[in-house]
C-alpha cells in the first residue's frame, strides 16, 4: 500500500513537471529543423535554376548533379548525396577538371557541394547550402576508377604539416599551386578557401601575375581540400551576394594573424549546437519552404549533368505537377537582406607573436 501511495505521489510529482515543461515541448516539436527537411531530400526542385539567401543560410532550385565519372573526374563519398550544385557550378567544375588535366594535374577528386536542394545538413559545412560551393581534393585522382567504397573510405591527403602550420614539401608540389591558379581564373570565382599555410606557400612562391592571390582566401580546414565558391547567378534575385574581397594579395597582416595563437585557441563551448543545429524554416528565406515542396525530376539521371555546356532539361515527375517559378517569381519574397548571414571573416587585428611551444 505505502508504497503504492508513494509510486503514486511520484506520478503526480512527474505529471505536474510535465505539465509545466510541455508547452515549450510542444512549440520546439512543431518547429521541425531544418537540416533534418533538406538532409532527407533525395532529388532537386525541378523548377529553374535559383539560388536563395546566403552561402551559410539558404537554399536552391533547379539542381543538377555532377556525374558520378568523368574523364577528368571521380566524385568521392557518393553516400552523403551531395553531388548537387546550381547548373553553373557544376559547369565549372567540369570545365576546371578538364582544364587542370591539360595543366598537368591528373584528374580532380570531387568533394561535396550541396545537397539535392542545399539548405543545411546534417554534418559538416556552415556553407554549401546555395548551390554555389564546391570542396575539391588536394589529392590527385589515381589513373584507376575507385569503387563506391573506396571513394567513401579513401582518405585525403593533407598538404599541411602534421604539427605546424606551413605546407609539407614532401607533398606540396607546383602542380598544386597551379590548379588553384587556374581555379581563381575563371571570372565567376570569387573565392578559394585554403589552409593559411598553403596561402603563405602562395605568397612566397607565386611569381609574374599575383592578382589571382586577392581570391585566394585563408580559413580554418581546407588542408586536404579546397572549397571554390563562386557568384550569385543571373537570374537569382533572391540571392545575397558576399561581401567583396579587399585590394592587394591579401599576403599582409590580414594572413599574419593565422600565424599568431588567436585563431587556434582551443574553443571555450565545443558543446554549444551549431547554427545549422538551430535552423528551422523560419531562419530561411521564404521560398526555401517552396523549393522543399516543389516537384521532383523523373529520376536522378534526367537531372545529371551532362558537360555539353547545355543546360540538362527540367522535366518534373507528371504526378506532381506543381509549378513554383510564379510563387518564387513574386517580388515579396524573399527579402534578401535577412537572409544576410556572412561566414565569419576576421578584421585585420594586428599579428601577434605565438607562444613558445
Ligand atoms: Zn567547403
Amino acid at each position: 500500500m505505502g508504497r503504492v501511495a508513494r509510486g503514486l505521489g511520484r506520478f503526480a510529482l512527474v505529471a505536474s513537471a510535465l505539465a509545466v515543461a510541455l508547452p515549450a515541448v510542444t512549440s520546439f516539436a512543431a518547429e521541425p529543423l531544418a537540416k533534418n527537411l533538406f538532409g532527407s531530400m533525395k532529388l532537386p526542385a525541378a523548377t529553374a535554376p535559383k539560388s536563395f539567401g546566403f552561402y551559410s543560410k539558404g537554399c536552391f532550385s533547379g539542381g543538377v548533379a555532377i556525374a558520378t565519372d568523368g574523364p577528368t573526374w571521380q566524385a568521392m563519398r557518393l553516400s552523403r548525396n551531395r553531388r548537387w550544385g546550381h547548373p553553373a557550378m557544376v559547369k565549372l567544375i567540369e570545365k576546371l577538371s578538364r582544364d587542370a588535366t591539360a595543366d598537368g594535374w591528373p584528374g580532380l577528386l570531387i568533394g561535396d557541394i550541396s545537397q539535392p536542394r542545399g539548405g543545411p545538413m546534417l554534418t559538416g559545412h556552415a556553407s554549401h547550402q546555395i548551390g554555389l560551393d564546391a570542396d575539391i581534393w588536394l589529392t590527385r585522382m589515381p589513373s584507376k576508377t575507385l569503387s563506391a567504397t573506396e571513394r567513401e573510405n579513401m582518405s585525403a591527403i593533407s598538404v599541411i604539416k602534421a604539427k605546424g602550420l606551413t605546407v609539407d614539401e614532401n607533398i606540396w608540389t607546383p602542380e598544386h599551386a597551379r590548379l588553384l591558379r587556374r581555379a581563381a581564373s575563371y571570372p565567376e570565382v570569387e573565392r578559394l578557401l585554403v589552409h593559411p599555410g598553403i596561402k603563405k606557400k602562395l605568397c612566397e612562391t607565386v611569381t609574374g601575375d599575383r592578382s589571382w592571390l586577392r581570391k585566394v582566401r585563408p580559413f580554418w580546414g581546407h588542408d586536404y581540400h579546397f572549397h571554390v565558391r563562386i557568384g550569385c547567378q543571373p537570374g537569382s534575385t533572391g540571392c545575397k551576394a558576399q561581401a567583396a574581397t579587399t585590394a592587394g594579395d591579401g599576403c599582409d597582416k590580414s594572413l599574419a594573424w593565422w600565424f599568431t595563437e588567436e585563431p587556434w585557441r582551443p574553443n571555450q563551448n565545443p558543446d554549444a549546437p551549431k547554427a545549422r543545429d538551430l535552423m528551422t524554416m523560419s531562419s530561411l528565406p521564404k521560398a526555401c519552404r517552396a523549393v522543399l515542396e516543389a516537384p521532383a525530376p523523373v529520376s536522378e539521371a534526367a537531372v545529371t549533368y551532362h558537360g555539353t555546356g547545355a543546360p540538362v532539361a527540367v522535366a518534373a515527375a507528371p504526378e506532381r505537377q506543381l509549378d513554383i517559378n510564379d510563387i518564387l517569381s513574386n517580388p515579396g519574397l524573399p527579402a534578401a537582406a535577412s537572409a544576410f548571414f556572412p561566414t565569419p571573416e576576421f578584421g585585420v587585428p594586428l599579428p601577434r607573436p605565438r607562444p613558445d611551444r
